[in-house]
Protein backbone atom coordinates (compact mmCIF):
# COMPACT_ATOMS: atom_id res chain seq x y z
CA UNK A 1 0.00 0.00 0.00
CA UNK A 2 1.29 3.59 -0.77
CA UNK A 3 2.04 5.67 1.98
CA UNK A 4 -0.56 7.87 3.01
CA UNK A 5 0.27 10.72 5.75
CA UNK A 6 -2.50 12.93 7.04
CA UNK A 7 -2.15 16.57 5.72
CA UNK A 8 -1.45 18.80 8.55
CA UNK A 9 -0.78 22.00 7.18
CA UNK A 10 -2.79 25.13 6.94
CA UNK A 11 -2.79 26.13 3.28
CA UNK A 12 -5.63 24.89 0.98
CA UNK A 13 -3.50 25.04 -2.18
CA UNK A 14 -1.58 22.17 -0.32
CA UNK A 15 -4.22 20.58 1.42
CA UNK A 16 -5.85 20.47 -2.31
CA UNK A 17 -2.77 18.90 -3.90
CA UNK A 18 -2.21 16.33 -0.95
CA UNK A 19 -6.15 15.02 -1.63
CA UNK A 20 -5.60 14.93 -5.41
CA UNK A 21 -2.30 12.59 -5.22
CA UNK A 22 -3.42 10.40 -2.03
CA UNK A 23 -6.04 8.93 -4.72
CA UNK A 24 -3.08 8.20 -6.72
CA UNK A 25 -0.38 5.29 -7.22
CA UNK A 26 3.42 6.54 -6.27
CA UNK A 27 4.37 5.08 -9.36
CA UNK A 28 1.46 7.49 -11.08
CA UNK A 29 2.31 10.14 -8.99
CA UNK A 30 6.12 9.84 -10.18
CA UNK A 31 5.46 9.72 -13.62
CA UNK A 32 3.38 12.55 -14.20
CA UNK A 33 6.77 14.72 -12.84
CA UNK A 34 8.33 12.46 -15.73
CA UNK A 35 6.88 12.97 -18.78
CA UNK A 36 3.22 11.44 -18.51
CA UNK A 37 1.22 14.00 -16.26
CA UNK A 38 -2.82 13.70 -14.97
CA UNK A 39 -4.81 15.16 -16.84
CA UNK A 40 -6.63 17.23 -14.77
CA UNK A 41 -4.06 18.19 -11.96
CA UNK A 42 -4.63 21.55 -9.30
CA UNK A 43 -2.92 24.58 -10.82
CA UNK A 44 -0.12 23.78 -8.10
CA UNK A 45 1.05 20.91 -8.79
CA UNK A 46 3.80 21.32 -11.30
CA UNK A 47 5.61 23.36 -8.49
CA UNK A 48 7.02 20.86 -6.43
CA UNK A 49 10.36 19.90 -5.65
CA UNK A 50 11.01 15.91 -5.46
CA UNK A 51 13.19 15.82 -2.66
CA UNK A 52 14.71 12.21 -1.46
CA UNK A 53 16.00 11.80 2.30
CA UNK A 54 18.38 9.81 3.15
CA UNK A 55 20.43 9.47 7.01
CA UNK A 56 22.74 7.40 8.65
CA UNK A 57 23.25 6.74 12.07
CA UNK A 58 25.66 5.08 15.05
CA UNK A 59 24.90 1.60 15.02
CA UNK A 60 25.09 1.96 18.55
CA UNK A 61 22.95 3.07 21.06
CA UNK A 62 22.18 6.46 21.90
CA UNK A 63 22.10 6.36 17.63
CA UNK A 64 23.05 9.38 17.05
CA UNK A 65 23.12 11.01 13.52
CA UNK A 66 26.21 11.01 11.79
CA UNK A 67 25.03 12.10 8.30
CA UNK A 68 22.36 13.15 5.83
CA UNK A 69 22.20 13.08 2.81
CA UNK A 70 19.65 14.99 0.33
CA UNK A 71 18.74 14.21 -3.43
CA UNK A 72 16.69 16.56 -5.42
CA UNK A 73 15.17 16.90 -8.77
CA UNK A 74 13.22 19.75 -10.04
CA UNK A 75 10.95 18.29 -12.30
CA UNK A 76 10.50 20.06 -16.05
CA UNK A 77 8.05 17.39 -17.26
CA UNK A 78 10.00 16.67 -20.02
CA UNK A 79 9.67 12.92 -21.71
CA UNK A 80 12.50 10.67 -20.65
CA UNK A 81 15.24 9.82 -23.35
CA UNK A 82 17.03 6.56 -23.23
CA UNK A 83 17.49 5.44 -19.58
CA UNK A 84 15.86 8.96 -18.49
CA UNK A 85 19.52 9.87 -19.08
CA UNK A 86 18.18 13.83 -19.82
CA UNK A 87 16.08 13.38 -16.67
CA UNK A 88 18.85 11.04 -14.09
CA UNK A 89 21.26 14.76 -15.31
CA UNK A 90 19.05 17.00 -13.52
CA UNK A 91 19.83 15.30 -9.62
CA UNK A 92 21.44 16.93 -7.41
CA UNK A 93 22.48 15.64 -3.92
CA UNK A 94 23.96 17.08 -1.02
CA UNK A 95 26.21 15.35 2.02
CA UNK A 96 26.16 16.45 5.59
CA UNK A 97 28.41 15.08 8.05
CA UNK A 98 27.25 16.01 11.92
CA UNK A 99 30.31 17.44 13.29
CA UNK A 100 29.96 16.03 16.94
CA UNK A 101 29.35 12.34 15.64
CA UNK A 102 31.37 12.14 12.36
CA UNK A 103 33.71 10.11 14.72
CA UNK A 104 31.44 7.49 14.82
CA UNK A 105 32.13 4.88 12.42
CA UNK A 106 29.66 2.36 11.46
CA UNK A 107 31.22 -1.64 11.19
CA UNK A 108 28.58 -3.73 10.16
CA UNK A 109 28.77 -5.50 7.15
CA UNK A 110 28.00 -3.48 3.95
CA UNK A 111 28.84 -0.24 6.34
CA UNK A 112 30.00 2.19 4.17
CA UNK A 113 32.90 5.22 4.12
CA UNK A 114 31.02 8.69 5.24
CA UNK A 115 34.64 9.48 3.60
CA UNK A 116 33.88 9.02 0.15
CA UNK A 117 31.06 10.78 -1.61
CA UNK A 118 30.32 10.10 -5.22
CA UNK A 119 27.27 12.66 -6.02
CA UNK A 120 29.18 15.87 -5.15
CA UNK A 121 31.20 18.07 -2.18
CA UNK A 122 30.53 16.67 1.34
CA UNK A 123 30.01 19.63 3.94
CA UNK A 124 30.45 19.61 7.51
CA UNK A 125 27.43 20.91 10.36
CA UNK A 126 27.18 20.94 13.97
CA UNK A 127 24.14 19.51 14.94
CA UNK A 128 21.97 23.05 15.13
CA UNK A 129 23.02 23.63 12.04
CA UNK A 130 22.15 20.44 10.42
CA UNK A 131 18.22 21.05 11.81
CA UNK A 132 18.23 23.84 10.09
CA UNK A 133 19.40 22.29 6.62
CA UNK A 134 16.65 19.98 7.51
CA UNK A 135 13.95 22.58 8.02
CA UNK A 136 15.13 24.85 5.19
CA UNK A 137 15.43 21.84 2.58
CA UNK A 138 11.09 21.04 3.22
CA UNK A 139 10.29 25.25 4.25
CA UNK A 140 11.56 27.25 1.12
CA UNK A 141 9.65 29.83 -1.10
CA UNK A 142 8.52 28.75 -4.57
CA UNK A 143 10.15 29.31 -7.92
CA UNK A 144 7.88 32.18 -8.52
CA UNK A 145 8.07 33.16 -4.57
CA UNK A 146 4.29 33.11 -4.38
CA UNK A 147 3.86 30.29 -1.67
CA UNK A 148 5.91 27.89 0.39
CA UNK A 149 6.90 25.27 -1.75
CA UNK A 150 5.27 22.15 -1.68
CA UNK A 151 7.50 19.24 -1.84
CA UNK A 152 7.08 15.33 -2.94
CA UNK A 153 9.12 13.62 -0.70
CA UNK A 154 11.09 10.54 -1.27
CA UNK A 155 12.74 7.90 0.85
CA UNK A 156 13.95 4.19 0.73
CA UNK A 157 11.80 3.17 4.39
CA UNK A 158 10.53 6.64 4.69
CA UNK A 159 8.70 6.23 8.26
CA UNK A 160 12.03 5.43 9.52
CA UNK A 161 13.28 8.49 8.28
CA UNK A 162 10.24 10.15 9.73
CA UNK A 163 10.91 8.32 13.09
CA UNK A 164 14.22 9.35 13.72
CA UNK A 165 14.37 13.32 12.57
CA UNK A 166 11.38 13.92 14.78
CA UNK A 167 13.90 11.40 18.23
CA UNK A 168 16.48 13.51 17.16
CA UNK A 169 16.35 16.36 15.97
CA UNK A 170 12.58 17.07 17.39
CA UNK A 171 11.55 17.90 14.27
CA UNK A 172 8.27 16.64 12.59
CA UNK A 173 8.79 16.99 9.04
CA UNK A 174 4.79 16.03 7.92
CA UNK A 175 4.20 19.03 10.23
CA UNK A 176 6.12 21.43 8.67
CA UNK A 177 3.35 21.46 6.65
CA UNK A 178 4.79 21.58 3.17
CA UNK A 179 5.16 17.59 2.56
CA UNK A 180 2.24 16.84 -0.01
CA UNK A 181 3.03 13.21 -0.75
CA UNK A 182 5.33 10.74 0.72
CA UNK A 183 7.08 8.04 -1.80
CA UNK A 184 8.58 4.87 -1.05
CA UNK A 185 11.12 3.20 -3.48
CA UNK A 186 9.84 -0.01 -1.51
CA UNK A 187 6.50 0.90 -2.86
CA UNK A 188 7.94 1.73 -6.17
CA UNK A 189 9.32 -1.32 -6.76
CA UNK A 190 6.91 -3.31 -5.94
CA UNK A 191 4.39 -1.69 -8.09
CA UNK A 192 6.72 -2.09 -11.27
CA UNK A 193 7.17 -5.74 -10.03
CA UNK A 194 10.50 -5.66 -8.72
CA UNK A 195 11.42 -8.47 -5.70
CA UNK A 196 13.62 -8.16 -3.26
CA UNK A 197 15.80 -11.86 -3.18
CA UNK A 198 13.99 -12.68 0.27
CA UNK A 199 10.29 -11.04 0.26
CA UNK A 200 8.39 -8.01 -0.86
CA UNK A 201 10.73 -5.80 0.49
CA UNK A 202 14.02 -5.04 -1.41
CA UNK A 203 17.16 -3.33 -0.16
CA UNK A 204 18.79 -0.68 -1.73
CA UNK A 205 21.91 -2.16 -2.84
CA UNK A 206 19.44 -4.61 -4.24
CA UNK A 207 17.21 -2.13 -6.17
CA UNK A 208 20.53 -0.28 -7.44
CA UNK A 209 21.43 -3.95 -8.88
CA UNK A 210 18.35 -4.65 -10.41
CA UNK A 211 18.87 -1.69 -13.04
CA UNK A 212 22.39 -3.02 -13.74
CA UNK A 213 24.24 -0.18 -12.04
CA UNK A 214 27.06 -1.47 -9.54
CA UNK A 215 26.53 0.49 -6.37
CA UNK A 216 29.86 2.30 -4.85
CA UNK A 217 30.27 2.78 -1.20
CA UNK A 218 26.41 2.24 0.00
CA UNK A 219 25.47 3.10 3.85
CA UNK A 220 26.59 6.88 3.49
CA UNK A 221 24.05 9.03 3.62
CA UNK A 222 24.57 10.92 0.10
CA UNK A 223 25.85 8.01 -1.93
CA UNK A 224 22.08 6.13 -0.52
CA UNK A 225 20.11 9.52 -1.60
CA UNK A 226 21.70 10.00 -4.92
CA UNK A 227 21.05 6.38 -5.72
CA UNK A 228 17.36 6.53 -4.44
CA UNK A 229 16.17 9.38 -6.58
CA UNK A 230 17.72 7.32 -9.37
CA UNK A 231 16.06 3.85 -8.60
CA UNK A 232 13.17 5.50 -7.74
CA UNK A 233 13.17 7.18 -11.34
CA UNK A 234 13.74 4.24 -12.93
CA UNK A 235 11.36 1.80 -11.55
CA UNK A 236 8.39 4.43 -11.93
CA UNK A 237 9.56 4.88 -15.42
CA UNK A 238 10.46 0.86 -15.93
CA UNK A 239 7.36 0.25 -18.33
CA UNK A 240 8.43 3.27 -20.11
CA UNK A 241 11.96 2.96 -20.81
CA UNK A 242 12.45 -0.92 -21.47
CA UNK A 243 8.90 -1.83 -22.82
CA UNK A 244 5.86 -3.55 -21.40
CA UNK A 245 7.67 -6.95 -22.05
CA UNK A 246 6.55 -10.45 -21.81
CA UNK A 247 5.59 -12.19 -18.81
CA UNK A 248 8.34 -14.37 -18.49
CA UNK A 249 10.93 -11.70 -18.84
CA UNK A 250 8.58 -8.61 -17.26
CA UNK A 251 10.02 -9.36 -13.79
CA UNK A 252 13.68 -9.64 -14.75
CA UNK A 253 15.99 -7.29 -15.08
CA UNK A 254 16.00 -4.39 -18.01
CA UNK A 255 18.85 -4.60 -20.09
CA UNK A 256 21.99 -2.37 -19.30
CA UNK A 257 22.82 -1.41 -22.59
CA UNK A 258 19.64 0.88 -25.15
CA UNK A 259 20.99 1.85 -27.95
CA UNK A 260 24.53 1.53 -26.97
CA UNK A 261 24.33 3.32 -24.11
CA UNK A 262 24.96 2.03 -20.60
CA UNK A 263 23.03 2.74 -17.43
CA UNK A 264 26.32 2.49 -15.52
CA UNK A 265 28.15 5.19 -17.90
CA UNK A 266 24.93 7.13 -17.38
CA UNK A 267 25.28 7.14 -13.86
CA UNK A 268 28.80 7.68 -13.61
CA UNK A 269 28.74 11.23 -15.61
CA UNK A 270 25.99 12.18 -12.86
CA UNK A 271 29.01 11.95 -10.59
CA UNK A 272 31.16 13.40 -12.49
CA UNK A 273 28.74 16.45 -13.60
CA UNK A 274 27.83 16.68 -9.65
CA UNK A 275 31.32 16.54 -8.98
CA UNK A 276 31.96 20.13 -10.67
CA UNK A 277 28.98 21.86 -8.93
CA UNK A 278 29.50 24.01 -6.60
CA UNK A 279 29.19 22.30 -3.00
CA UNK A 280 25.65 23.95 -0.63
CA UNK A 281 26.52 27.46 0.90
CA UNK A 282 26.29 25.97 4.86
CA UNK A 283 28.80 24.40 6.86
CA UNK A 284 32.41 23.65 6.61
CA UNK A 285 34.14 21.97 3.85
CA UNK A 286 37.24 20.58 6.18
CA UNK A 287 36.72 19.00 9.79
CA UNK A 288 38.83 16.80 11.19
CA UNK A 289 37.28 14.17 13.65
CA UNK A 290 40.65 13.89 15.39
CA UNK A 291 41.19 17.07 16.92
CA UNK A 292 38.10 19.26 15.96
CA UNK A 293 39.95 21.89 13.95
CA UNK A 294 38.01 23.03 10.55
CA UNK A 295 41.65 23.51 8.52
CA UNK A 296 42.58 20.02 7.62
CA UNK A 297 41.48 16.25 7.53
CA UNK A 298 41.76 13.24 10.04
CA UNK A 299 44.31 11.88 7.57
CA UNK A 300 46.62 15.30 7.95
CA UNK A 301 46.34 15.97 11.73
CA UNK A 302 49.46 16.39 13.55
CA UNK A 303 47.66 17.78 16.64
CA UNK A 304 48.36 16.36 20.15
CA UNK A 305 45.18 14.69 21.67
CA UNK A 306 44.44 13.26 24.74
CA UNK A 307 41.84 10.74 26.08
CA UNK A 308 41.22 11.03 29.71
CA UNK A 309 38.74 7.86 29.72
CA UNK A 310 41.24 5.50 27.81
CA UNK A 311 44.47 7.06 30.09
CA UNK A 312 42.88 6.15 33.62
CA UNK A 313 40.80 3.21 32.13
CA UNK A 314 42.95 0.63 33.98
CA UNK A 315 42.06 -1.51 30.39
CA UNK A 316 46.32 -1.64 28.89
CA UNK A 317 44.87 -1.49 25.47
CA UNK A 318 42.69 1.03 26.06
CA UNK A 319 45.58 2.96 27.67
CA UNK A 320 47.66 2.67 25.02
CA UNK A 321 44.80 4.04 22.57
CA UNK A 322 44.45 7.66 24.63
CA UNK A 323 46.78 9.67 22.76
CA UNK A 324 44.67 8.60 19.31
CA UNK A 325 41.30 10.64 20.09
CA UNK A 326 39.98 13.32 22.44
CA UNK A 327 37.94 12.50 25.34
CA UNK A 328 35.02 14.37 24.34
CA UNK A 329 35.45 11.97 21.06
CA UNK A 330 35.72 8.51 22.40
CA UNK A 331 33.42 6.04 22.21
CA UNK A 332 32.90 5.17 26.03
CA UNK A 333 30.80 8.48 26.50
CA UNK A 334 28.20 6.38 24.76
CA UNK A 335 29.22 2.71 26.02
CA UNK A 336 30.54 0.91 29.60
CA UNK A 337 34.43 0.47 29.19
CA UNK A 338 35.19 -3.52 28.60
CA UNK A 339 36.67 -5.21 31.44
CA UNK A 340 40.06 -4.30 32.36
CA UNK A 341 42.26 -6.89 30.64
CA UNK A 342 45.99 -6.54 31.94
CA UNK A 343 48.28 -9.32 30.80
CA UNK A 344 47.32 -12.59 32.71
CA UNK A 345 49.85 -14.48 34.95
CA UNK A 346 50.85 -18.13 34.07
CA UNK A 347 49.03 -18.91 36.86
CA UNK A 348 46.02 -17.27 36.07
CA UNK A 349 45.57 -18.67 33.02
CA UNK A 350 45.80 -22.71 34.26
CA UNK A 351 43.40 -21.33 36.78
CA UNK A 352 41.00 -20.00 34.17
CA UNK A 353 41.63 -22.87 32.28
CA UNK A 354 40.45 -25.25 34.81
CA UNK A 355 37.10 -22.98 35.60
CA UNK A 356 36.28 -23.35 32.03
CA UNK A 357 36.11 -27.39 32.48
CA UNK A 358 32.27 -28.01 32.32
CA UNK A 359 31.24 -29.51 35.37
CA UNK A 360 29.64 -32.93 34.79
CA UNK A 361 25.60 -33.42 35.66
ZN1 LIG B 1 43.26 17.37 13.45
ZN1 LIG C 1 38.90 7.23 24.85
Amino acid sequence: MDSIAPFVGTDPLKAELHAFLSTHTDTNVLRHFLGTSFPFAPLHLNDCAIVCLNLEWWQKEPHPTTEIGIAELHPTGIFPTVHAENILREIRVAHARVMENAHLLNHFHGSGNPDVFHFGTTKFVCIEEARDVLVNTFVRPSADGTMLQPIIFLAHDADKKFEHVKEKFGLDLLALGTIVKVIDTQTLARQAGILGPKGPSISLPHLVEHFNITPQNLHTAGNDAGYTMITAILSSLKNDLYGHRPLAEAFGRPPAVVGSRNIQCVVEDLMKTNKSLPPPPWGYRLYCTRCDRINHVRSQCFAKVWCEICAHSGNAKLEKACRTHMTERCVYNYQPLPRASPEPKKEELRDEVERSVPESD
